[in-house]
């Protein structure tokens, strides 16, 4: 057993260890900058510098990094050493506080949307004091983000921080209205459940697809699948646990507050839930989960799939973004209270969440558009592509009653009146019972569960606490200027209620019926990447963001193009990897196969009275399946070409969708079959089966 208390956070620049090298003064500044967003002087820069470097160099490090995280959706890293030379054949180790606060690494080649042209390749990296340093692999890791040289943001993080700052700055208006002096700072919180698949080294080794695209591109489907659902939650196998026991050890040492690990519905599917710690913390903390994910399976002969959709026909994997907002008191602002006070604060909160989801149902769907996630929303498993709230029915009850000027039926007979009326109370499981909503309440927080597995949590939680920052500044305004308070909180929840009511669905968000109620309700349902993009350009959320001093238009318009490229460039490589398997692969071995069939049917037609119907039937349709494969390899193979003369990002979006993944489908529809057909000797790759069973 690993002795959790001594290990975890021992490679963690924390508090506690700033606490206890930093002169007092210096921890104090620190410490206050760290809850108040304030800068640090060089002066104290340096001071905490030397103190990092000493502490890091005692747990082995040699080298130091800048780490942040570019728009590729993976974190990126330069390793520098602390060795400076001195000059008479000696080195000492030195950190300075400069080279704590800012670094400079070449931005020539991370994306940016032509925000930065390659001749202006200066992008600067700033310390994000929030995130704690850590020691990884024998580096000094410092989280930072990561800006252009005029300022604009290249990277997830610095956006991230930005909207913490709207919105706390929005929350704690609301707070003083509702006599809270006490607080002084707002944080959103997260918690991520990552999902994944492991399979065996030897398998994934074989898989092209998987090594190029992350995802399977063939695979006809196996005798078992997760139909008997015997994997979710059930015994976890000796290999997983071996690779469970160390990811969490590895975690725990990193600070990173692992919690609850077990088997998810689909056979090699697994789960990773933190416990949940201020937002952007989260966010490092989950790109850390995946990234200790690949290489600790590695170790165990496995290999860690974060996409989405790995398998077809088996559910794919997602990352849910449990969220709330919590003072630096501990007040927990989506806890419903004890007292008609406190629930009306809690109230306002929530509606301005309703009413943030209502109005930016785009935004929220654009920040989980990736081609991986479009196998994902709409599927069986997954919430549809359409946002809608989950509320619970007692909570239902409630905003009905006030909508309606009505009763509560469970708390008395008086019209329910804001701040006067007793909640009921919310028992928390019979909250959690909606696995198909896109966004439920659980008790004392939502949970977003659109975000795709291989996806950065920083995307979905900008829009999350700009959009709520957007309602709580519009509900201060008018809340401030209000002569009597109470009756204008009781009308402004009451208005927002019935305004936003259309996006609170309880029923099962699989229903095809679903579909046709929330276009009915006037709900949108952007099914694909392309379809969705789009709308992130639209005047209303440009103002959001604007407003909010999140993105700037021209950071919105740059990360647009990121997006829209991410997304073809996606599909042009599965694209190119399909037909690489199709022709050196696939079509050999089945034409091969054939080939041997071509010559045993000869060999027994020479046999008088002998049965050839198998060695026939089997010719014929392989054969005119490996016929109808090549045309449409080339039809692929055409449409690939063709792309690489459209310039205009929606049109080379839309192209890869409707021509590109369309004839893809088709061909695998044709291989799928073949596979099927063809003996299991001559089949090149492992199949479904020998993937998803892998790990005995
Ligand atoms: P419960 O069973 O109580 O609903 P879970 O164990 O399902 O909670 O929690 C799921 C995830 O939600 C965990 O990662 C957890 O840390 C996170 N979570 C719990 N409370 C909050 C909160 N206030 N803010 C953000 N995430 C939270
Ligand atoms: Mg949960």
């Amino acid at each position: 057993m690993s002795n959790v208390p001594e290990i975890f956070g021992s490679m963690v620049f924390s508090e506690a260890v700033m606490q206890a090298r930093l002169p007092h003064a210096t921890y104090k500044e620190v410490v206050h900058a760290i809850h108040h967003d304030k800068r640090l002087t060089p002066e104290i820069a340096t001071v905490v510098a030397t103190a990092m470097k000493n502490w890091a160099v005692e747990k082995g490090a040699t080298h130091f990094t800048h780490w942040f995280q570019p728009m590729t959706g993976v974190t990126a890293e330069k390793h520098d050493s602390f060795i400076h030379p001195t000059g008479d054949g000696l080195a000492i180790m030195e950190f300075s506080g400069k080279e704590l606060v800012q670094g400079e690494p070449d931005a020539s080649s991370f994306p940016s949307g032509g925000l930065r042209a390659t001749f202006e390749a200066r992008g600067y990296t700033a310390w994000d004091p929030t995130s704690y340093a850590f020691v990884k692999d024998g580096v000094l890791y410092i989280p930072t983000a990561f800006v252009s040289y005029t300022g604009e943001a290249l990277d997830k993080k610095t956006p991230l921080l930005r909207s913490m700052q709207a919105l706390n700055k929005q929350a704690i208006r609301i707070l003083r209205l509702f006599g809270d002096t006490a607080s002084e700072s707002v944080r959103a919180t997260a918690g991520a459940e990552q999902e994944y698949f492991l399979v065996d080294k030897s398998v994934y080794d074989r898989r092209k697809d998987l090594i190029y695209t992350g995802r399977t591109l063939f695979g006809a489907r196996p005798p078992k699948g997760q139909e008997m659902e015997d994997h979710y939650f059930g015994a976890i196998k000796p290999r997983v646990a071996a690779f469970m026991k160390e990811l969490n050890d590895e975690l725990w040492k990193l600070g990173v507050v692992a919690k609850t690990e077990h088997n998810e519905v689909a056979p090699a599917q697994h789960e990773l839930a933190p416990l949940f710690s201020t937002v952007n913390i989260a966010a490092d903390h989950n790109q850390l989960t995946m990234e200790l994910m690949r290489t600790i399976a590695k170790r165990h002969g496995m290999e860690c799939l974060l996409h989405e959709k790995p398998f077809a026909g088996v559910n794919g994997s997602g990352k849910h973004n449990n969220w709330s907002m919590a003072t630096d008191t501990g007040e927990n602002l989506l806890e419903p209270g004890d007292t008609p006070a406190e629930n009306a604060q809690f109230l306002l909160f929530l509606c301005a969440v309703l009413k943030a989801v209502n109005e930016y149902q785009d935004l929220l769907r654009i920040s989980v558009a990736t081609a991986g996630n479009d196998h994902r929303l709409g599927a069986n498993e997954a919430p549809p592509a359409i946002l809608s709230v989950y509320v619970g029915d007692e909570l239902e009850g409630v905003l009905n009653a006030i909508m309606n000027d009505e009763a509560y039926s469970s708390a008395g007979k008086e019209p329910f009146k804001v701040g006067v009326s007793v909640l009921p109370r919310f028992p928390k499981d019979s909250t959690d019972r909606n696995r198909t909503s896109s966004f439920a309440f659980t008790g004392n927080k939502f949970e977003f569960r659109m975000p795709g597995s291989a996806q950065s949590i920083s995307e979905a939680n900008i829009v999350l606490n700009t959009a709520v920052a957007e309602e709580l500044r519009r509900f201060a305004d008018r809340l401030e200027a209000a002569d009597d308070f109470d009756a204008e909180l009781h009308d402004l929840i009451r208005e927002t209620v019935k305004e936003n009511m259309r996006i609170v669905f309880n029923g099962n968000g699989y229903d095809e019926s679903w579909v046709v109620e929330a276009e009915r309700r006037g709900l949108l349902n952007l099914r694909t990447t392309p379809e969705a993009l789009p709308y992130y350009l639209h005047e209303k959320n440009i103002r959001l963001f604007e407003g909010n001093k999140v993105f700037t238009e021209t950071e919105m318009r740059a990360r647009y193009e990121i997006m829209q490229e991410n997304y073809a460039k996606t599909i042009r490589i599965e694209a190119m990897t399909t037909s690489d398997m199709v022709r050196k692969d696939i079509l050999p071995a089945v034409s091969a196969y054939g080939g041997m069939l071509a010559k045993t049917l000869t060999a027994k037609k020479a046999l008088p009275g002998v049965d050839t119907s198998y060695e026939e039937a089997a010719l014929k349709r392989l054969s005119e399946l490996t016929a109808m494969t090549s045309k449409a390899a080339d039809t692929l193979d055409e449409a690939i070409m063709q792309s690489n003369d459209i310039t205009a990002c929606e049109e080379l979006s839309n192209f890869c969708r409707d021509k590109i993944f369309a004839t893809m489908s088709e061909l695998r529809i044709c291989v799928d079959e073949m596979e099927t057909i063809t003996s299991a000797k001559y089949w090149p790759y492992p199949t479904y089966g020998e993937m998803l069973f892998s790990v005995r």
